[in-house]
């Protein structure tokens, strides 16, 4: 009889990758041309004295084509459907608030990124010296250790667009990631909430197993919020991430209040109409959620979309 070489699967949990159940691995290829006027925000870097790339974000292609990677190894879509370039994403948004929402949501559906391996493929600037810092910097995003990110620049052979120096395209992104793993929780584990009404704590049991429904009140957008607005977002923010960290999915809705006194009060005051006032703060409430790194929830309606269908 042939001596085949056979493979068990260790029993042990630390058994080596290779031995375990393959993960699911994405791509995601993005480019963006230069502009006038600068930084460049690449990587999740800002680098002074290099050309300005131009998008409705910052621009940086290394994150968007690493969000897309994860949100296809997941079978998400892509960075796209999850923010549109119109009016519902803030002009200008820091694309690690994208990178950091699209991991949220690989994450609550259950999966978890792994490892990434890219190339940033542009003429100019060199990128060599900085490679190590925007692994480091995916890796934060992403709550990876610096050693599971890889970023390598090329030159493209100085082809095409990127070659001529006019754009850098960050393709062949490939998140080797998402292992399909509920962390740190599973049966027998229990939530215990206080019950305000009740006056005690008690035993969360979501009404369907394993996801957890969560409605918080967004802010009301007639002026710029204020700590002590975001003191209850933020708490919002940590029960999100705690349920999410013990392996439950959450669906998390935010409403904003875009119709009110106060709005009503700016707009005349002004001169402009509600909605002006209303987008203007809107904006620079999403800005913030982005400066805080705050968990983008996943639904954000706005009063003015809803109010039709209550009052009929
Ligand atoms: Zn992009």
């Amino acid at each position: 009889m042939p001596n085949h070489p056979v493979v068990h699967a260790p029993a042990r949990s630390d058994a080596p990758a290779v031995f375990s159940a393959p993960g699911r691995v994405g791509l995601g290829t993005d480019s963006h041309p230069f502009g006038p006027g600068e930084p460049l925000v690449l990587g999740g870097l800002t680098v002074e004295g290099a050309p300005r790339l131009v998008g409705h974000s910052d621009g940086d292609v290394a994150l968007h084509a690493v969000a897309d990677a994860l949100l296809g190894a997941a079978g998400l879509g892509d960075l796209g459907r999850l923010f549109p370039a119109d009016s519902r994403t803030p002009v200008g948004i820091d694309s690690r608030v994208l990178l950091g929402a699209a991991a949220e949501k690989v994450r609550s559906a259950g999966w978890r990124p792994v490892n990434v391996d890219m190339t940033i493929v542009a003429a100019r600037p060199r990128l060599g010296q900085l490679l190590p810092q925007m692994a480091v910097s995916i890796a934060a995003i992403l709550g990876l250790d610096a050693g599971a990110v890889n970023v390598k620049a090329s030159t493209g052979n100085l082809g095409g667009s990127e070659g001529a120096g006019r754009s850098i395209s960050a393709n062949r992104h490939r998140l080797a990631g998402t292992d399909r793993r509920r962390r740190r929780g599973g049966r027998g584990m229990t939530i215990q909430l206080h019950d305000t009404m009740a006056g005690a704590a008690r035993e969360l049991v979501p009404l369907e197993p394993g996801h957890v429904r969560v409605y918080s009140c967004g802010p009301t957008v007639y002026g710029p919020a204020h700590v002590g607005n975001f003191r209850s977002f933020l708490f919002a923010d940590l029960l999100v991430r705690y349920l999410r960290y013990k392996g439950l999915r959450v669906t998390w809705v935010m409403n904003i209040t875009d119709v009110d006194d106060k709005i009503i009060k700016a707009a005349r005051a002004e001169g402009v109409s509600i909605g002006e006032v209303s987008e203007r703060y809107r904006e620079l409430f999403l800005a913030d959620v982005g400066t805080l790194r705050m968990t983008v929830p996943d639904v954000m309606p706005r009063a003015t979309e809803h109010i039709r269908r209550w009052s009929t």
